[in-house]
């Protein structure tokens, strides 16, 4: 079997049982990377010789009998991850040239786990987009139908694993970023509940929306790779102490009894037909496995879009205002101070980025703040609420991640509304803070795939995890292979 074809759990034994070096690996990864990678434009920047170095000290520690799950196992981040040493743009042109002087929590807890590095993934500018065409880096495609947008804003990170240029990768979550190029590429992807995993050293969309979490093949390297980065950090006060249960130890419970819901509001007209099926079709899976399907209702599920598209501009706006061209990042030729600040911004952000700061700021001015930001705070309680309500009677919600598989490459860029409502099934659990993750359930008639949400209560991540790996056991989905 080619390296790049394995699960984290694979290429573990054959490192184990010394089948191969990490070198090796890490190696052919390169190799897959530079073969695959004019078709698909998954990468910002990659890097064999870190990648090298990290594998051959990997091997070291495996002969010395202490190979753990994540040593010397090659995987790649989005660009929204602060490495030090190693440039990271966030997928910005106002940030090409920086150099970070530390690392982020997330991508620290994986490199001591023993994971290798590969590279920096590509993503939609600074995470705002659903279809990685944001990105100044240029477009990612879909491994499954290169005419196809990879999904976004972790494009990058879903598109890396389907066309198997890196075993897993990370990727940040605000309004559906991993769990839908996830679903539009066939992989796994779990956005953790707000607070499991840390965010220091990811660069700030939207503060109080924003979970890393990871992208993978299957279920079992999802539970794997969420060990590794959850836990409580001092330097991010917004991580909590709860404890990281052993995520893989709890994966073969099955669903025998289990209450999954069914919210109605996400099972709509509209909704494309084969996503529709593939979602029947689970249904029916879970049923048969003994789960038990209940309606439940989640009633504000309609102003979900606009309250994030306010909260998250909000925020952003005021995040994004650290770039002035003054302390990092491009400073443009300019004769005095407010003209450097605003030709600075000007030529580093792209139009997406300066839309959402407009709305942001808008949102966010005196005479609007009530009107605007403060109902959006109003309403996001009133979901939050809806879901505490859900939860009291089920385990999991099963919904759709898309309403669409993948849609076609410029199909939306010229309608940016169209853009936002494909985030729909996706906002709410942001909203929420609550757990969720996106699995593979089937294709379209065109071969793209379609994912299946699970939605968890908060730190809920163990049900969907034995959810998802129930549902995994049960259909072959997730062993179908782009055939790039
Ligand atoms: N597509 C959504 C947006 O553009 C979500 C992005 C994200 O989760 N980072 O804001």
């Amino acid at each position: 079997m080619n390296v790049f074809d394995m699960t984290i759990h694979e290429l573990h034994s054959a490192l184990k049982q010394k089948q191969l070096s990490s070198v090796e690996a890490t190696s052919a990864m390169l190799e897959r990377i530079e073969s695959v990678e004019p078709q698909v434009g998954s990468f910002i920047t990659v890097t064999p010789e870190q990648a090298l170095a990290a594998a051959a000290a990997a091997d070291k520690t495996i002969a010395a009998g202490e190979c753990q799950l994540l040593t010397g196992i090659p995987v790649a981040i989005k660009d929204i991850f602060l490495t030090e040493g190693i440039r990271t743009t966030c997928g910005s042109r106002i940030l090409e040239n920086f150099i970070p002087p530390y690392s982020a929590t997330s991508w620290e807890k994986l490199r001591d786990s023993g994971a290798v590095l590969l590279g920096k993934l590509n993503q939609d500018e600074f995470a705002m987009g659903s279809s990685n065409e944001s990105s100044a880096y240029g477009i990612t495609r879909n491994p499954w139908d290169t005419s196809c947008i990879p999904g976004g804003s972790s494009g990058g990170s879903a598109a890396a694993v389907a066309a198997r240029q890196a075993l897993a990768t990370l990727g940040t979550d605000t309004g559906g970023s991993i769990r839908q190029p996830a679903s539009h590429c066939g992989c796994v992807g779990l956005k953790p509940t707000y607070g499991r995993v840390s965010r220091y050293g990811v660069i700030a969309y939207a503060s109080s929306l924003d979970q890393v979490g990871p992208l993978t093949r299957d279920v079992a390297d999802c539970a794997a790779m969420l060990g590794a980065i959850a836990g409580h950090d001092p330097k991010d006060s917004t991580s909590v102490e709860t404890a990281v249960p052993d995520y893989r130890a709890t994966l073969a419970r099955g669903v025998k009894g289990l209450k999954i819901g069914l919210p109605k509001e996400y099972f709509i007209d509209g909704l494309d037909p084969d996503v529709q099926k593939a979602m029947e079709a689970a249904i029916d899976t879970y049923r048969r496995l003994g789960a038990e399907i209940i309606e439940v209702s989640l009633p504000h599920t309609d102003y979900a879009v606009a309250t994030y598209y306010l909260i998250a501009t909000a925020e952003a706006s005021s995040n994004l205002a650290r770039y002035d061209g003054v302390r990092f990042g491009h400073r443009a030729e300019a004769g005095g101070l407010l003209d450097m600040y605003t030709k600075s911004r000007s030529e580093g952000f792209g139009a997406e980025v300066k839309r959402r700061i407009m709305l942001g700021t808008y949102a966010l001015s005196s005479g609007y703040y009530d009107a605007y930001y403060v109902k959006a705070q109003k309403v996001r309680t009133l979901i939050m609420n809806d879901f505490t309500s859900a939860f009291a009677n089920v385990d999991v919600m099963l919904t759709p991640v898309a309403p669409t598989p993948a849609f076609k490459i410029g199909e939306k860029t010229s309608d940016p509304l169209q853009m936002y409502l494909s985030d729909i099934f996706t906002i709410p659990a942001n909203l929420a803070g609550t757990c969720a993750m996106s699995l593979p359930a089937g294709f379209s008639a065109t071969g793209l795939p379609i994912g299946l949400q699970l939605i968890g209560t908060p730190f809920g991540e163990e049900t969907i995890l034995q959810a998802g790996y129930a549902f995994e056991q049960a259909t072959e989905w997730h062993t179908r292979k782009a055939t790039i």
